[in-house]
């Protein structure tokens, strides 16, 4: 089997111990969706993106609660999560070694057709060992709304891990362009957010911080889980509210997400930061043992 596929879903509202006639593997090149799917005609549906080592898809736990949290703030029909989860075990059972990527996708449909519609896509995941070791410069960019937003305009769908990720890719080929690799997305009163596709971590001495997950980011699954991990080893952890001129103040800081894992920073605009190399390999082993 090709190492890139799409599982199509079929989806049931029944509980049942076995869905797999609900299942249709595709080959990724073959055609698979139809030309009235509102995902494609306009981003509406929602999604999560898991890594998998070794066939062992991390954290499915948390990233199904989040596509069910993200269907709730969209309005879209309650995923079945035990169809969801089969789903996952099946595509990671053909993701063959080393890494790899599960996409989760639930679209609100088509128009005038089958809704909504869903799927599992996986691909072997691209090599991020040079973002791991080397680490990533960042800049800070507008992300055009106040700290207030999310509260005050629910229908922005702030915090909702939706297909409508035009802006977040927008923002990387701007900090592309100002000669980095990634951003971290701040209000306009000067709160720290996160990054287009991931989260950002800060240590102060032996205390780790956060952006507080209310008020438009998303709470990330890899920053959950290392944050257990860190307690486990001692260290304090805390979710706060950031200010910009915080991110500077930092010993280091990290990048967070599901597949590139912990990317340490090395500067944020042209302020470096020192990258403890030993900690961030211990870090990047806890994120590749199987987690759950
Ligand atoms: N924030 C945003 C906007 C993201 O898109 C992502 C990941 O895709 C994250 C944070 C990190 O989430 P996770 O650790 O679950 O991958």
């Amino acid at each position: 089997m090709d190492r890139r596929f799409a599982l199509m879903i079929e989806p049931a509202a029944d509980v049942r111990t076995d869905y797999s006639d609900t299942f249709a593997i595709v080959d990724a090149s073959a055609p698979a969706l139809s030309v009235g799917e509102l995902s494609t005609q306009r981003g509406d549906g929602v999604f999560e993106s898991i890594g998998v080592v070794d066939t062992h898809a991390q954290e499915t736990e948390p990233h199904l609660q989040r596509l069910a949290h993200s269907a709730r703030l969209c309005e879209l029909p309650e995923p079945n999560l035990a169809q969801w989860r089969q789903a996952i075990g099946v595509a990671a059972a053909q993701c063959g070694p080393g890494e790899s990527v599960i996409k989760l996708i639930l679209s609100r449909g088509v128009d005038h057709g089958p809704a909504p519609t869903a799927w599992v896509t996986a691909a072997p995941a691209p090599d991020f060992s040079a973002a791991r070791t080397s680490g990533i410069r960042v800049v800070t960019l507008d992300r055009g709304y106040d700290s207030g937003a999310a509260e005050r305009s629910p229908w922005l769908l702030l915090g909702a891990k939706t297909l409508s990720y035009a802006v977040n890719m927008a923002a990387l080929r701007e900090a592309h362009r100002r000669g980095a690799d990634d951003a971290i997305f701040v209000t306009t009163d000067g709160v720290v957010l996160e990054a287009p596709t991931a989260s950002l971590i800060l240590r102060f001495g032996d205390r780790f911080v956060t952006p507080a997950p209310h008020g438009g980011i998303l709470q990330g699954t890899t920053q959950i889980s290392l944050f257990a991990h860190l307690v486990q080893q001692g260290f304090a952890t805390e979710y706060a509210t950031v200010p910009t001129a915080d991110l500077t103040r930092a010993d280091q800081a990290w990048l967070l997400s599901s597949v590139r894992l912990a990317a340490p920073i090395t500067a944020i605009d042209d302020a470096a930061l020192t990258v403890d190399h030993a900690f961030t390999d211990a870090l990047n082993a806890y994120l590749l043992s199987p987690r759950d």
